[in-house]
């Protein structure tokens, strides 16, 4: 069976790890400021912003908020480390290489603080963020460790006297914005190959989950980066994010979030110095199962692939389209594992299910459902909030879903899983390629076949077969049609973060 960073198997810690860790007791949050080169700043408007835990609704801390004059001082210190002659850019590549791999192993000294810490910030359970979200933030930052001093460009044989090379030389500042579903592996998805490849960086954490980036940079200035590497600005989209997108001096922008602000950032980038953009956006997608399928792992995988990290995520399977002869089963099947799912406290070991991040995305999940009632689909169970405390939400599913209700046609980023029908697979690659997005699919039968032919005719930018959420450092990620532009991950990522350079040499003629 597939698994996610090694030590997961469909979305589920690996109960079998040797070292199941316990969280932090009561622990303090150390970084609530503005960091830029290597200094802990307040802000020049002297706000700040609340954060909250979601599962109580209390407030964590509080936290210095960046502004546009902010990013203007780490705009400036990006650049000034970027600088030929600075000791950033006259450090050796394998010198990157090195300091990559101290800042996994101050990540993984750190773990159960930074486990402990994105579970108070989002939510998720204690031991999802330490098993999966550490374990790929660790993964990641190694394999862009082995690469830095393996960028290089070719020769290329052109015609006539020239000798002609090419050089992949890194972009220059870039601006990263990132959301709260993941706020440290989305942040070291871009901060590993950014490194690697000898870029600087802005940092925006989402309002929400601002705490773990925060802790990080702490972690950078003890890995010994120099100062203005790299910068972390706290604060809110349509200002501090805004100030990124539009800023005349960023030279490429990273950033994972809602299509809707994606569209933004790429109008922002065009029309102030048309600036790189990479963009992982929203997912519709469709899992498909096919009746010569191993059912337990099909109704297992779906489950996973949707409920994981309460079902905010832009990976959610989020439209499961089932053969017509097992349908029944599969939905019987389906709802014994949502009504089975662990739904409470994130720091208790037990817990599979957290809150949702805030009263908003908590209202809008809500909606979803009411919506799901109204346009004829059947609730087999779950359906309503649980408790006067937190945002927690009953594991959802629905059967009987058709294409044309919002549930099956927006992105819920909750824990509701629609269940469809499908008689042949003409039929089911036209619909599920029926939508604007194209970021993952899955498939799930036992014929070489039919899996290769659907995975071939799927747009979408991932395509899993027999497994969910299988994701590496090594492979690369990203959409198709408005799940995004460029790659994130793997040896695709370094193109991002890097320029080419012709370089031509006029030979004189060889008479020999
Ligand atoms: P979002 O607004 O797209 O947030 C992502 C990041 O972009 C945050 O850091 C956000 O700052 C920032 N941002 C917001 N407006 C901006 C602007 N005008 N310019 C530059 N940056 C800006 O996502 P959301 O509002 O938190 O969630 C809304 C929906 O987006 C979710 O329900 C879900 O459907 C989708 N979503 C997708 C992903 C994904 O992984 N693809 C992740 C999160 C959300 P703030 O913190 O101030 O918002
Ligand atoms: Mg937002």
């Amino acid at each position: 069976m597939a698994t996610t960073n090694g030590t997961i198997e469909n979305g589920q810690p690996d109960k079998k790890h040797p070292m199941l860790p316990r969280p932090v007791c009561n622990l303090e949050v150390q970084h609530c400021k503005i960091f830029i080169n290597n200094d802990w700043h307040p802000s020049a408007s002297g706000k700040t912003f609340p954060v909250y835990n979601p599962a109580t609704g209390k407030k964590i801390c509080k936290v210095e908020e960046a502004d546009k004059e902010d990013v203007d001082k780490a705009v400036e210190a990006a650049r000034a480390a970027f600088q030929k002659g600075s000791p950033w850019r006259s450090l050796d590549a394998s010198g990157r290489g090195r300091l990559l791999h101290k800042l996994a192993d101050l990540l993984e000294r750190d773990r159960v603080i930074l486990a402990t810490l994105e579970t108070m910030d989002t939510g998720k359970p204690f031991l999802h963020a330490f098993l999966i979200d550490l374990e790929g933030c660790i993964r990641t930052l190694r394999y862009y460790a082995g690469w830095a001093d393996k960028v290089q460009g070719k020769t290329v044989p052109v015609d006539e006297t020239f000798l002609c090379f090419t050089v992949h030389e890194p972009v220059g500042v870039c601006g990263a914005i990132t959301p709260w579903n993941f706020p440290l592996l989305m942040l070291i998805w871009k901060m590993g190959p950014a490194l690697c490849c000898g870029n600087t960086l802005v940092i925006k954490p989402a309002e929400q989950t601002p705490l773990t980036s925060l802790y990080v940079g702490s972690l950078i200035k003890e890995a010994g980066f120099p100062p203005g590497v790299v910068n972390i600005v706290p604060g809110y989209g349509p200002t501090a994010g805004a100030a990124i997108s539009h800023h005349p001096d960023i030279d490429k922008i990273a950033f994972t979030g809602s299509t809707e602000v994606g569209q933004l950032i790429k109008d922002a980038a065009s029309k102030s110095n048309l600036k790189r953009c990479t963009l992982e956006l929203g997912g519709k997608n469709p899992c498909i199962v096919f009746a010569d399928c191993d059912l337990e792992l099909a109704v297992e995988c779906a489950h996973q692939g949707v409920f994981f990290n309460q079902g905010q995520c832009c990976t959610a399977a989020s439209r499961v389209f089932v053969e017509e002869s097992i349908y029944p089963e599969f939905v019987r099947r389906s709802v014994e594992y949502a009504k089975r799912r662990m739904v409470g406290d994130p720091l208790d070991p037990k817990t599979e299910q957290g809150p949702q991040i805030d009263q908003e995305q908590f209202n809008k999940v809500l909606e979803f459902i009411q919506s799901g009632k109204e346009e004829g689909a059947k609730l087999e169970c779950g359906g309503s909030a649980i408790g006067d405390r937190g945002f927690f939400i009953k594991p959802t599913v629905f059967s009987d879903v058709t294409d044309n209700m919002r549930i099956a046609k927006e992105e819920i980023f909750g824990p509701v899983q629609s269940i469809m029908k499908f008689k042949n697979m003409e039929e089911v690659i036209k619909r599920a390629n029926g939508t604007q997005y194209g970021l993952t699919a899955a498939v799930f039968t036992s014929s070489l076949d039919r899996a290769l032919n659907i995975a071939s005719a799927l747009q979408s930018g991932t395509v899993w077969i027999n497994c969910y959420n299988a994701l590496h450092a090594q492979t690369p990620f990203g959409g198709f049609k408005m799940s995004g532009n460029g790659r994130e991950l793997g040896e695709y990522a370094l193109a991002e973060y890097t320029e080419v350079k012709t370089v031509t040499i006029k030979l004189s003629q060889n008479k020999h």
